[in-house]
């Protein structure tokens, strides 16, 4: 049998590589850039460590094990980590009032309980599953927030069904190591460490290689690890309608800043804080780089995160307007940080970033004709966070083994 054509060395493509190859398949990479990682990529400068996309991945069971296969440690997390925060007037570990917070209990007992009524329906939109499940305060000031953290849509159209799946579907068994993990140097660490064990196991990973789909015989199967997008264009010739309904899903542009500061007194100390659009912020969310992870800093490293469907322009701006907004946010945040400019700061600008998760991408989601020996992965299927993607790959590996054998 010819081996898998895996289409995109991103986390996508890298992983489900790793998990056809520990179930005996032979596979072969294409890759249009110089190098693997796609989103992921870490930049040291002196000062600080940057992460262009992903800083870290939720941990699970599963993950634990692909970094134990790797032989590839976590990097040593801080005890601050824990404190997470939502702006609401003022930064909040819970920004709920009382009465929000017993209705909000009262429908995860009606989950446990199995009441359907309380699932997202087909086609609902966050704004809308929100109101009707509990109320708005607990749309505003926690859950639109914090998906706006992963998935950075608009709340009126963003699909309750994909966007909380993992909260009603199976996950993976948890890991010992709860919360957030990365590898000591960074994510970029763990996609070269992937590429270096694909490559060593003889996958041959062809780099700068645009891949055209007509260039393939028939029968080799070909998985496209790339985005929705892109997957559009792959198949434009060969698959016209896939393509057609691929080129519907939106994508939204996030622009990822890291700033170093000299440390203060008015650092707030926390894995990071998230911005609801209701309190006016330009971004929507901060992670605290210092005190998530050791060695990520001496100093004090914020990635601030812009962009999103509520802010379609931030990937427009100029690095100057971009630390303007941002050093605004700050003073709001941290009083007294008024006119304390950074000491470095990497911008990372993508026009195109993420899927974007709506009620209409949900319809067309289920009607994707996918004909074998065609398949699709990425981060517009079954979630845009890693391990979700990880769960995908190895759900994906064991499909393509049953059908065509080790
Ligand atoms: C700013 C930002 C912050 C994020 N933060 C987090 C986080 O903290 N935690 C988390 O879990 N997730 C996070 N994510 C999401 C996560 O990084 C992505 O979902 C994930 O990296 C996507 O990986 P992928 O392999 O599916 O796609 P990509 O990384 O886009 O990889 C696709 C690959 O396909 C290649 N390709 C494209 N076209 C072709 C072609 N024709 N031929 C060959 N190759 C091709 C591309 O060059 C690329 O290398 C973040 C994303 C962004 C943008």
């Amino acid at each position: 049998m010819k081996p898998v054509a895996i289409v995109g060395a991103g986390f996508s493509g890298l992983t489900l590589a790793h998990h056809l190859r520990k179930r005996g398949l032979e596979v072969q990479l294409f890759e249009k850039q110089d190098r693997a990682g796609g989103l992921i990529n870490t930049h040291a400068s002196g000062l600080s460590l940057s992460e262009a996309a992903a800083n870290a991945i939720l941990n699970d069971s599963e993950i634990e094990k692909l970094f134990a296969d790797l032989n590839l440690p976590f990097a040593a997390r801080k005890p601050e980590r824990k404190k997470r925060y939502i702006f609401w007037n003022t930064p909040k570990r819970w920004p709920l009032g009382l009465w929000t917070t017993l209705k909000a209990l009262w429908m995860i007992l009606q989950i446990r309980l199995g009441n359907a009524e309380v699932l997202p329906r087909e086609a609902e939109s966050i704004h809308d599953w929100c109101r009707r499940v509990v109320n708005a305060q607990f749309e505003e000031r926690l859950i639109s927030p914090a998906l706006q953290g992963v998935f950075a849509g608009d709340p009126k159209i963003l699909s309750a069904k994909l966007t909380l799946s993992a909260l009603f579907t199976g996950r993976a068994p948890a890991g010992k190591e709860k919360g957030s993990i990365a590898p000591p140097e960074g994510m970029n660490q763990l996609m070269q460490t992937l590429r270096r064990r694909l490559e060593a196991d003889g996958v041959p990973i062809q780099f700068n290689h645009d891949f055209d789909l007509k260039g393939l015989g028939g029968d080799q199967i070909v998985v496209l690890c790339t985005s929705a997008w892109t997957a559009a264009d792959i198949t434009k010739d060969t698959h016209p309608e896939l393509s057609e309904q691929l080129r519907r899903c939106e994508s939204l542009p996030l622009v990822s800043v890291t700033c170093v500061f000299e440390k203060s007194e008015t650092d707030l100390e926390g894995f990071g804080c998230l911005l609801p659009p209701q309190q006016n912020f330009i971004a929507s969310g901060v992670i605290f780089n210092d005190c998530v992870f050791e060695n990520r800093s001496q100093k004090r490293s914020e990635a601030w995160i812009l962009g999103g469907a509520l802010q379609l322009g931030a990937a427009g701006w100029s690095d100057e307007e971009l630390i303007n907004n941002i050093l605004k946010d700050r003073a709001r945040l941290m009083p007294g940080s008024e006119g304390r400019r950074p000491l470095e700061f990497r911008v990372h600008r993508w026009p195109r970033a993420i899927p974007h998760y709506t009620v209409q991408w949900e319809k067309i989601v289920k009607t994707l004709k996918v004909e074998r020996p065609l398949f699709l992965h990425g981060n517009y299927l079954g979630g845009i966070g890693l391990s979700r993607i990880h769960r995908r790959s190895i759900e994906l590996a064991e499909q393509i083994k049953d059908i065509y054998g080790a």
